[in-house]
């Protein structure tokens, strides 16, 4: 049994989350939802040690309930926001994986938020970085540094065009470089199930940006070429990750 006495919530206070959640397991107060999010998911994305304590009770809840399993989700998504976020999310691997698999369901279904819902299945498969700045590709930037001569470059995928450039405060995105966008065949790792989820349910302009972020940029002061997805991980990296 969870001691709710030790886990405190995003406000800092003990005790409340328990009984939030029994009025949301006896459906008895449907405006606890609001304070829930409230206390576990500050502002969408402010976790604290009672957000992670709660995901077995939100699983159970998930397979009838769009808020349960929308409020999980976003708690994952937060994971890295707090310093023990890997450590309690660990402790309960199997409610993730049960909610991994309720968040796949979902997409087979093409929901209208088909890809806020992908980004919740990113974060249940750990992708944490690609959750958070995985955009729906109508007008998305990254910002990477070459790895070859450290220029700061950036990124577009979307309706503007699919480039690398070098970002001018005066002219906007000068010295243009067409993406190289990888096959599908070439893709691999979180890239290549990333690609074949969105081609499974028809998500095409998903589809066709991660072939692209998955993809190779031309750098435009050095010309050499280099994997986007590569740059873009190593420059989202936890602090204690990153290597010197
Ligand atoms: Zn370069």
């Amino acid at each position: 049994m969870t001691d709710w006495t030790q886990v405190v919530d995003a406000h800092g206070a003990i005790g409340r989350v328990p009984v939030l959640l029994d009025q949301v397991e006896r459906e008895e107060a449907p405006e606890a939802w609001e304070e829930l999010w409230d206390r576990l998911c500050l502002q969408g994305e402010t976790v604290s040690p009672a957000s992670f304590t709660a995901l077995p009770r939100l699983a159970v809840l998930a397979p009838t309930c769009a808020q349960a399993l929308e409020l999980a989700g976003a708690i994952v998504r937060g994971t890295l926001q707090h310093p023990d976020g890997e450590v309690l999310l660990a402790i309960c691997s199997d409610e993730i994986a049960w909610l991994r698999e309720l968040v796949d369901q979902q997409l087979r279904t093409r929901p209208a938020d088909y890809n806020r819902t992908f980004g919740d299945l990113l974060a249940l498969e750990g992708q944490y970085h690609w959750s958070a700045s995985l955009g729906d590709f109508t007008d998305d930037f990254y910002s990477v540094s070459c790895p070859h001569c450290g220029s700061e470059l950036t990124i577009a995928v979307g309706d503007y065009g699919c480039y690398s450039a070098i970002r001018d405060w005066d002219r906007g995105d000068i010295e243009r470089r067409a993406l190289r966008p990888a096959t599908a065949e070439e893709l691999r790792g979180p890239g290549r199930w990333m690609h074949a989820t969105a081609v499974r349910d028809e998500q095409q302009r998903l589809a066709e940006g991660i072939r692209h972020v998955f993809g190779h940029a031309e750098c435009p002061a050095c010309a050499s070429v280099f994997s986007i997805a590569e740059a873009h991980t190593s420059a989202n990296l936890p602090p204690a990750l990153e290597v010197s």
